[in-house]
């Protein structure tokens, strides 16, 4: 990240292929590419919501942190950025690396009656319309994966864990298994997340991704003895393109959960505040016109 976060202006954002829409104060982050290929998206703000977190925020998940009925209305006002009838499948993340496959509509509801996911995974694969897949963060890397060819679609949760653990290429290879889907075809959007500008890690992290990474030193800025901040962004771009995935169809958002409380939940600044932290979601999903739905809203521009 080389430009100051507080400044992030319409410009760079669109330099790096994103965009803000907002419907009645609540705010998401757009990757125009993967919009223009036929895939709806967003990566949710804390804008616009009706929780307590501390105030009018749009929690999305964390039943044991949230009222269930300030998390349902949230994720009601969330969907309306994405018009029409949507059917949300995530999963309960688990730091890990297995997958789930959504069929259709019907199969990405949850279960009658669960407050919460009941399906244990990392990411979300589906080709079917109006299933919008989901993952939440708060610091850790979401990162939505389209294949314009197959109509194939992903949503992962990348910690630093499941960054180690290369939660995104075995996404990629899930969509290869059950879709055809090529790694050279998909468009990716790597969305705001605990950046290289404040998130430290220790020796632990340190060590692991050195046995991982063969450039991994470009991944690290020492700190203080033992411990480094760590460019996780890089590292799943990195395994992205050691995957196939063209460099020009990779967007990273230049934002930092961290640096910008002011518009994204961060788990490290936030939790031991409040004792509570609130939860964005990233959205991928296609409408009935198959790889080439029609971007719905037309872009509100917005200048912060
Ligand atoms: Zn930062």
């Amino acid at each position: 990240m080389s430009m100051p976060m507080e400044t992030i202006t319409d410009f760079d954002l669109q330099r790096t292929g994103f965009y803000w829409r907002e419907i009645d104060g609540v705010r998401a982050l757009i990757c125009a590419p993967l919009e223009d290929d036929g895939f709806t998206n967003g990566f949710s703000t804390r804008l616009g919501g009706v929780s307590p977190m501390p105030q009018a925020a749009l929690n999305l998940a964390g039943f044991n942190e949230d009222a269930a009925e300030n998390i349902l209305e949230n994720r009601r006002r969330f969907l309306k950025l994405f018009g029409g009838e949507w059917a949300l499948g995530g999963c309960w993340q688990m730091h890990g690396i297995d997958i789930r496959v959504i069929r259709d509509a019907e199969e990405a509801r949850p279960a009658e009656g669960a407050r919460g996911e009941t399906i244990y995974c990392d990411a979300v694969v589906s080709n079917a319309a109006r299933v919008l897949a989901g993952v939440k963060t708060a610091d850790c890397v979401p990162i939505l994966i389209g294949d314009p060819k197959t109509s194939s679609f992903a949503a992962v949760h990348a910690g630093w864990r499941g960054t180690y653990a290369g939660i995104g290429l075995y996404a990629l290879e899930r969509l290869t298994r059950e879709y055809n889907a090529q790694p050279k075809d998909c468009r990716i959007a790597i969305g705001p997340a605990a950046a290289a500008c404040c998130y430290e890690v220790g020796s632990e992290v340190i060590d692991g991704f050195k046995e991982r990474f063969q450039d991994s030193d470009n991944l690290f800025k020492p700190t203080r003895e033992g411990y480094a901040r760590v460019d996780l962004l890089k590292a799943n771009r990195d395994q992205l393109l050691s995957a196939g995935v063209v460099a020009e169809r990779i967007h990273t958002a230049p934002l930092c959960t961290m640096s910008r409380t002011d518009l994204f939940f961060s788990y490290r600044r936030e939790k031991q505040v409040h004792g509570k932290v609130g939860r964005l979601m990233a959205v991928i999903g296609r409408t009935q016109e198959g790889g080439n739905g029609v971007p719905f809203p037309p872009l509100y521009p917005f200048t912060p």
